[in-house]
């Protein structure tokens, strides 16, 4: 089987697969599912044989192909407006082994989900990829980050495409933009007891958010300054989406927070000249994927 399943909790299960770490929520009315991975394989079928309640949605925490590739399965789509111009993208995997014939529920910051006796809020948060969101379960105090926090590193590269044949050569954001962001998380800690990442373990702990505040202030303010370097445990040289070492991205690293980031863009004001950067990765990826929507 494609595969892996861990009930983490009564209610809430991590299904690992191609792509990303998926989550299964069930309420006392419905099942709902946060990203859908991007195995071929049905990966909606796989979960709800897994819950009593009908397994019908899921919501995508972003546009990645890693986590959008098996929306087809699902009756519903949740994302916010931004996620929806390019989770069609297949990121160089061949289109003709998805579904992409589905249609997209548009959901914005402070929308609430209710699963019967479980309710979920919508966060924007907009760093990573643009319209990211993390999911905050109020009732079950959990916080899906997808990956705007991960235990192995939170990645502001480019990475998506809204048009076939586009190609970005900015990243998502800022480190300031990503500062914003954790401080939008670090709001909300009273709300939750633990992290869950879509990639390289889960549950992680708060402290995440204190270490990324600090990594991005001490980069901001020139005290941390990345190597050129930007491989680690999870991330290597032969990822698809490795930078090119020219590209001027860099590793920041604090505690356990690990940053790769662009290093001429600090500010929100470098956005200005952001499309004259060199193109980051293997951009071409991106931009032969042929729209279905
Ligand atoms: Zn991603």
């Amino acid at each position: 089987m494609t595969f892996s399943i861990r009930l983490i909790r009564e209610n809430t299960w991590i299904i690992s697969g191609e792509g990303c770490d998926c989550y299964l929520l069930e309420g006392q009315k419905e099942a709902i599912m946060i990203d859908a991975g991007c195995s071929s394989e049905n990966i909606r079928a796989y979960a709800q044989s897994f819950t009593t309640r009908p397994l019908k949605r899921v919501i995508n925490t972003h546009s990645h192909y890693d986590h959008t590739g098996g929306n087809g399965f699902f009756e519903e789509v949740l994302c916010t407006e931004k996620i929806s111009r390019s989770a069609k993208n297949t990121m160089g995997r061949n289109p003709d082994k998805y579904p992409l014939d589905y249609t997209f529920t548009i959901v914005e910051d402070g929308d609430v989900i209710n699963l019967g006796g479980r309710e979920l809020k919508i966060i924007e948060l907009d760093c990573h990829s643009p319209g990211d969101i993390a999911v905050l379960d109020m009732t079950d105090r959990m916080l899906f980050t997808g990956d705007e926090i991960d235990s192995g590193q939170v990645l502001l590269l480019p990475g998506y495409a809204e048009q076939p044949g586009q190609i970005h050569a900015k990243a998502a954001a800022s480190v300031e933009t990503c500062l914003r962001t954790m401080r939008k998380l670090e709001a909300l800690k009273p709300q939750f007891d633990a992290i869950y990442p879509s990639h390289n373990g889960s549950p992680i702990s708060t402290s995440y958010i204190d270490w990324f505040i600090t990594l991005c202030e001490g980069i901001i303010s020139g005290e941390i300054v990345g190597r050129k370097d930007c491989s680690s445990r999870s991330y290597t040289t032969e990822a698809t989406y490795y930078p090119y070492p020219s590209s001027g991205y860099l590793r920041g690293e604090y505690k356990g927070a690990s940053l790769v980031y662009n290093s001429k863009l600090i500010k929100d004001q470098d956005y200005e000249n952001a499309e004259t950067l060199l193109p980051a990765t293997p951009l071409h990826i991106i931009a032969s994927y042929t729209s279905r929507r």
